[in-house]
């Protein structure tokens, strides 16, 4: 029999490396713990309170954790001696379980990681630890209402290094603690200045993710990005590139260049150093997106550091200057784009938008670009997994375009299965957050979830309330929509789409047939994406960076139905999902209502009669070719694998050569 201690070692090892957030039997392990603690627990909190005796009891349960953690030690035993590659985030999307992100840039950041790991790149993450997280939704009145939720560092799995940095801040000094996560073989490291040492305020710089005035911004990216780079010194790492997931940590320049500087170099020359080795990926197509602070601010912060180095402080603020901007703004995107040798935008279609967007700076013409990618196996519901490992072999989840080829071996009949399954699991999610929702687990399902940013129009289909209306009432062919999606506590316009979708799932129309489920997490983006047939994504076209639910729908088997921008814009062939075309309309409201009729028109007479082509309440065989189709054509394109690579080989590769 297993002795105790090795098995609560076994299991603890388990629960705090996030590895187990892309092993389904991990996953599953975890879920099947005798434990007393609720089934949405993170593993290290179910762990903590497993009852050791009944799991020695259970043989099965035995075997899969010690086979689950063979796994995970054979995999810990290749990580990568070194780190030569930084990056660093303002947010990262682990796990629903590990509330430190607000969406697309931070899952993609966790994604990245996972896919890092995979590939045992000498990487390692660096962002900041938030005490209260980003903010959590509850749907009251029809409205939405924020609430936060305190951070629980056991029950993360986090680790806290004793690494203790100083950074300094206008009048003050900041303590700094540096924590550590392990995301497979790449750790994270995350920087929090909740310490007994600090004053109120300085404590409260690590309080929220995006929250608080532009002062409080600019202390906290200070704290990334200046107290990134000596956690970093201070842990023995010394990475070659360092590469900004957006802009928010581009002070570590300063930091770099401070130590140029206090060897001696001069400033032109330590600047064309750091160039050499930062990267820069940004992720805003909407000049209003990008992160500006007031000069005098950033003098106030940063010209005691100018000063020190006899650097003038017109020579910082100018690296900050966009021409296009008023007087006294300090632009970060700018900024980042000077400090860093090489800058990239996440879509083809955005990357055309950013040479544009900054043609005004220097080396705006080099922008390039690398479409993002999604890590398969966070995102693809354990059936599809299974199913794709024993018909298309494990490469699938690279993106191996031979392997995606294999799809037209897998029956009508299993690929419908799955779904069921996965459908059901939805319906069942969808019940439990309003009883009274009579959702059908056969119905043709579509989902749309994102934040609600008015750009990307959550409301499109609201234009032609009456035809919406007449496509809810079918009852031979029944189709049901699904929404999440959370706005920015300050977005009134974004607060007031959530109104207008809430009040249409409430209305004669919408009830039984469309729903939102409040609080969108990973966890509730998860379940749709494995549920769902068709994602619908509805911004106005060059407004999105690139998007990347439609690519985790996508791998699930649902087909895209979006306007033709962010990554669809070069995924789209015509025949591997649908394309509502944007119309080039200067008025927006006769834009918006054009394209919501196209919408209608492609829903109406596309999507509901190809899905009930054979008669019956399943997807038709022509349905499952075109899923068919859409997955070797876009199964080598999404994932994190190929993103991984294209960094690796394009992004992170040395400075005038390839
Ligand atoms: C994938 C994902 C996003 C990003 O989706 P977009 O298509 O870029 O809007 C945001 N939030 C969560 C929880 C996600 O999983």
């Amino acid at each position: 029999m297993t002795d105790a201690g090795e098995l609560s070692r076994w299991l603890a090892e388990l629960a705090h490396n996030y590895r187990w957030t892309w092993h389904p039997p991990t996953r599953e392990l975890f879920a099947r713990l005798p434990a007393a603690a609720a089934a949405n627990a993170s593993p290290c909190t179910r762990v903590a309170r497993v009852d050791l005796t009944a799991v020695a009891r259970d043989a099965a349960l035995v075997a899969a954790v010690q086979s689950a953690h063979e796994t995970l030690t054979a995999e810990l035993a290749e990580a990568p001696a070194y780190r030569s590659i930084a990056y660093f985030s303002p947010e990262f999307g682990l796990a629903e379980t590990f509330h430190q992100y607000a969406g697309g840039l931070g899952v993609l950041a966790g994604d990245h990681l996972k896919a890092a790991s995979d590939r045992r790149l000498p990487l390692v993450g660096l962002g900041l630890l938030y005490r209260e997280g980003a903010f959590h939704q509850r749907i009251e009145g029809g409205a939405q209402h924020e609430y936060y939720e305190p951070l629980d560092a056991a029950a993360a799995g986090l680790t806290d290094t004793g690494v203790r940095v100083r950074v300094e801040l206008d009048q003050e000094h900041a303590l700094v603690a540096v924590w550590r996560l392990d995301v497979g073989t790449v750790p994270l490291y995350l920087l929090d200045t909740a310490l007994p040492e600090n004053t109120a305020e300085t404590r409260a710089i690590t309080n929220r993710l995006y929250s608080g005035d532009e002062e409080h911004r600019l202390r906290q990216e200070i704290v990334l990005g200046v107290g990134g780079l000596r956690a970093l010194r201070a842990l023995g790492v010394h990475p070659q590139i360092f590469h900004l997931n957006e802009g928010h940590a581009g002070f570590l320049a300063l930091e770099l260049l401070h130590e140029l500087l206090a060897s001696g170099v001069g400033f032109a020359q330590a600047l064309a150093s750091v160039r050499g080795s930062v990267r820069f990926t940004t992720h805003t197509p909407v000049p209003a997106g990008i992160d500006r602070f007031a000069r005098g601010s950033v003098e106030r912060y940063l010209g005691a550091w100018a000063h020190r180095h006899h650097v003038a402080p017109g020579t910082l603020l100018a690296l900050g200057e966009h021409p296009d901007d008023p007087p006294g703004v300090f632009n970060m995107a700018a900024f980042c784009l000077r400090i860093a040798g090489r800058t990239n935008g996440v879509s083809r279609l955005h990357g055309e938008v950013s040479r544009g967007l900054f043609s005004a700076l220097p080396g705006s013409k080099d922008i390039t670009s690398v479409t993002n990618g999604v890590h398969a196996r966070t995102w693809v519901a354990p059936a599809w997994q299974q199913l794709f490992d024993g018909a298309l072999g494990p490469a699938w989840a690279n993106g191996d375009p031979l392997s995606w080829q294999r799809v037209d071996e897998i029956a009508d009949r299993e690929l419908a299965q799955a779904r069921t399954r996965a459908r059901a699991d939805l319906v069942a999610r969808v019940r439990a957050c309003s009883p009274q929702a009579t959702f059908d687990p056969d119905a043709l399902t579509v989902g749309f979830a994102r934040r609600f940013a008015t750009y990307k129009r959550a409301a499109l289909l609201l234009q032609h309330e009456q035809r919406l209306g007449e496509l809810l009432q079918t009852a031979d062919r029944p189709i049901q929509f699904v929404f999440a999606g959370k706005a920015h506590p300050a977005d009134h316009e974004g607060k007031a789409l959530i109104e207008t979708v809430v009040g249409l799932a409430h209305s004669a129309v919408g009830r039984g047939r469309v729903v939102f489920l409040p609080d969108y997490d990973m966890g509730v983006a998860r379940a749709l994406y494995h549920g769902c047939d068709v994602w619908l994504n509805t911004p106005v076209r060059a407004l999105e960076a690139c998007g990347t639910s439609g690519m985790k729908a996508a791998l699930n088997g649902a087909l895209h139905c979006s306007t033709l921008d962010g990554w669809w814009d070069e995924a789209f062939d015509g025949s591997n999902g649908w394309a509502i075309p944007s119309v080039g309309l200067s008025d927006p409201a006769a834009r918006d209502r054009a394209e919501a009729a196209h919408l209608l028109d492609t829903l109406q007479w596309e999507i509901v009669p190809l899905f009930y082509a054979d008669g019956g309440r399943a997807p038709s065989g022509a349905w499952w070719r075109r899923v068919r189709h859409a997955w070797r054509t876009l199964g080598p394109r999404v994932t994190a694998a190929r993103m991984l690579d294209e960094y690796a080989d394009r992004i992170y590769a040395p400075l005038g050569g390839r």
